[in-house]
């Protein structure tokens, strides 16, 4: 049984040929997500983009974050 993978299709068009890479580096922030006040309540996301169709998702895999981000965030 494998941990922690699974097949991850687009939410677009379903196609399964996607790549992804986690915490892009640089300086230019478009995958952190805000926490909370402060500039260090940053968490890096996953970015997932679809090649099929040229689709983009951000996923947060930290579950530290998502436990932080279920205590303080809102419901919609
Ligand atoms: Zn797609």
């Amino acid at each position: 049984m494998e941990t922690g993978y699974h097949v991850v299709k687009c939410a677009k068009c379903g196609s399964e040929d996607l790549r992804t890479k986690r915490e892009n580096g640089g300086t230019y922030g478009m995958n952190k997500l805000p926490l909370g006040k402060g500039k260090t309540s940053t968490v890096a996301m996953d970015s997932t983009v679809c090649i099929s169709c040229g689709n983009v998702e951000f996923t947060v895999s930290s579950d530290k974050a998502l436990a932080r981000i279920s205590e303080t965030w809102d419901r919609p």
